[in-house]
């Protein structure tokens, strides 16, 4: 067995932010007033624990709005957004439909249609593939490009080098995103962008914490699932920095040769991640015999945002009062 490890560092803020509890309580309320099953077209959030117990609860999980959602069935769209072929396609097939995209997401979407119609071409920062990259883009999929890196940068031709905007992902790495930024602004100086940053709040906010603690710790772990955008992110940015970090799901997932040799070994969760997670992986240690356990608080949050339309007032008609989210 690995040695003790002596001292855990818990970094704050970590885990749930307001857009994940808003959707997660979105779902759960969604049962609860219309009964089971509710029709979630995607992973509501990206991970794989939120995931099953909601599936437990009655929640079914689709990728598509394909023909295994009944008609008139009462479907959610997940925080991560959905483009406006989607929301067609929903009405079309008469779904009563709950949208719980995150507002930080669909102010994304404002600035894409906002470029859109006076006439830019937008230049998106984000990983192709990724849910809310694809709802983005379905925004105004004539306007937009996609970049992931510098050199993607340095080969992008555009018509009117004079009318460019550009927007981003919400949960990239915040440096990674800004030497894009002055690439797209070197090349192309007439550049505009989003009034205030798309990188989200949280995402900033727990990349900060990790970074400050990184050279704290001899490890850092990660509670998030593999295709959680801001859960890798927290992994990269403390790797960048020196220090050896993994993203795993659960405690169960704990490589023994990671703690050889570790004296103080440093916590974070992805956006997505539920505490309990984070709480049994402190357990974990501390049934080793780790005794000292402290926060590494960076940043305080108190961000709130109102559910949905559709489940406040479905909450009022039953007598309940709704309360924002947030973690
Ligand atoms: Fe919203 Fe940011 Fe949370 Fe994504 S990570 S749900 S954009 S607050």
């Amino acid at each position: 067995m690995a040695a003790t490890v002596e001292k855990l560092l818990l970094a704050a803020p970590r885990g749930y932010c307001a857009g994940v509890d808003r959707a997660v309580q979105t779902v759960e309320r969604a049962l609860e007033l219309y009964g089971a099953p509710v029709y979630v077209r995607k992973e509501i959030v990206h991970n794989k624990h939120v995931v099953e117990q909601l599936r437990e609860r009655g929640a079914i999980f689709v990728d598509e709005l394909n023909d295994t959602v009944p008609e008139g069935a009462t479907t959610v769209f997940s925080a991560h957004g959905v483009s406006p072929a989607v929301h067609e396609d929903a009405q079309r097939r008469g779904l009563q439909t709950i949208d719980a995209t995150c507002p930080l997401v669909t102010k994304v979407h404002r600035e894409a249609v906002k470029f859109a119609s006076e006439g830019y071409t937008i230049v998106l920062i984000g990983h192709a593939g990724h849910e809310e990259v694809e709802g983005t883009m379905g925004e105004a999929p004539e306007h937009i490009v996609l970049v992931e890196t510098e050199a993607d940068v340095d080969a992008l031709e555009v018509d009117d080098p004079e009318k460019i905007a550009y927007i981003s992902q919400t949960t990239l790495s915040v440096d990674e995103t800004l030497t894009i930024i002055n690439r797209l602004r070197a090349k192309f100086p007439a550049i505009t962008g989003p009034r205030t940053d798309d990188i989200c709040y949280a995402t900033t906010n727990r990349q900060a914490a990790v970074k400050q603690m990184a050279s704290h710790c001899d490890l850092l772990l990660v509670i998030g699932s593999k295709n959680s955008s801001n859960s890798n992110r927290l992994v990269q940015v403390t790797r960048e920095l020196g220090t050896d970090a993994h993203l795993i799901d659960d405690v169960s997932e704990i490589d023994e040769a990671w703690l050889e040799g570790r004296r103080v070994v440093g916590i974070s969760s992805g956006a997505s991640a539920p505490e309990e997670l984070v709480q049994r992986l402190v357990d974990f240690f501390r049934a080793r015999g780790t005794e000292q356990v402290e926060e590494f608080q960076v940043v305080q949050e108190d961000v709130r945002f109102m559910l949905p339309k559709a489940i406040r007032q479905a909450m009022v008609a039953a007598g309940q009062t709704p309360a924002p989210a947030g973690a």
